[in-house]
């Protein structure tokens, strides 16, 4: 989650413009559409040899690849929940698993490049490494923002808290898992139909919900700089993110702009994230004298494994409750969003 790739994103802090530095890639990631290629990802294998095995990465695409998978493949990922996925390094004992893997989901767009890239050196000659983002979203449409700025060469990764763009990625994963366990092939669909209802749904609760969160706050100032594809999706604005770092904070300076735009422009709350606390966000809370909220998340889902709320769908519920409560909006709609028709979560989620 928090500590960034390259020095100068390792205590962003910012204030003033947007979060993204290119106002037509966040048009386009408004306009977002899952790629007709998506529906005929991946390939066959040569001989299909039983039950699949699946590896993935962090937890809320494990999650999502499980609600394609149901009990017709075996699940498990890699990156335990709570660390820092951007800075994560396989342990070598990841080799032996990924040997075993059929299929290997990593979100790409430099998230896990680690991880992706041992999973290239041993999988099986048969086997297929899938990067979800990749094929999901047009090169134009990557987000650069101060905490992944375009310099550094690795866009903004977080694109399922974009709900569109994550009924996409189990949208591939089904074309994927289908084609490489054909014998399956319809149980995919048919989870897949669930989980996009689902996805929908709560979708268009949070598009509700932001109506009635006043213009002028729906704004998010955060942890980590998550929501940059979720804000250009509902028309929220990103001001900025103060991530956690073990060596350096934001410079006196920047937390005083931050400070002085908080004010400015009346933000009533910002976040923070339990999993990774920030001194400084509370300081800039305290000093700004608006509310500090420190229950996001990103990559960790709430609850335990086998809990209904440890899952995509909860752990964007929980996001989008938190936000619209705490910036003056009405999040009952949010708050009643009850899926069905999901089939239940039999992934291993290492903790
Ligand atoms: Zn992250």
């Amino acid at each position: 989650m928090a500590v960034a790739l390259v020095a100068p994103a390792c205590a962003s802090a910012r204030g003033d413009e947007n979060a993204s530095a290119d106002p037509r890639a966040i048009e386009r990631v408004a306009r977002f559409e899952c790629p007709a290629a998506a529906r005929t990802a991946g390939y066959s294998r040569p001989r299909p040899n039983g039950r699949l095995r699946v590896v993935t990465t962090v937890a809320p695409i494990t999650s999502i690849v499980a609600a394609v998978a149901g009990d017709a493949a075996d699940v498990r990922g890699l990156i335990p929940e709570g660390t820092d996925s951007h800075t994560y390094e396989p342990e070598p004992s990841a080799a032996r698993l990924l040997a075993t893997a059929d299929v290997v989901f990593v979100n790409g767009l430099k998230l896990e490049d680690p991880t992706r890239d041992l999973a290239a050196a041993n999988v099986a000659s048969d086997a297929q490494v899938v990067e979800l983002g990749t094929l999901a979203l047009p090169r134009a449409a990557y987000l650069y923002d101060v905490s992944f700025p375009r310099a550094g060469g690795k866009p903004n990764p977080h694109l399922w808290t974009n709900p569109p763009m994550a009924a996409c990625y189990a949208t591939i994963a089904a074309s994927v898992l289908g084609r490489a366990d054909p014998a399956n092939a319809s149980t995919y669909q048919a989870n897949l139909a669930g989980f996009v209802a689902a996805v929908d749904d709560l979708d268009q609760r949070m598009v509700a919900a932001t109506a009635t969160v006043p213009d002028a706050q729906r704004t998010l100032l955060t942890y980590h700089d998550a929501y940059a594809y979720f804000a250009a999706h509902y028309g929220w604005t990103v001001i900025g993110a103060v991530q956690v770092c073990s060596f350096e904070d934001p410079s006196p300076k920047e937390v005083a702009a931050l400070i002085r735009q908080i004010r400015r422009e009346k933000v009533p709350a910002i976040f923070g994230s339990e999993v990774f606390p920030s001194p400084v966000l509370a300081e800039i809370g305290r000093e700004a004298d608006v509310r500090y909220i420190d229950t996001l998340r990103d990559d960790d889902l709430p609850g335990h494994p086998g809990d209904p709320a440890h899952s995509y769908l909860g752990l964007m519920r929980s996001d989008f409750v938190t936000m619209v409560d705490a910036l003056g909006g009405d999040a009952s709609a949010l708050e009643a969003f009850a899926p069905t028709g999901i089939v239940p979560d039999a992934a291993e989620y290492p903790q």
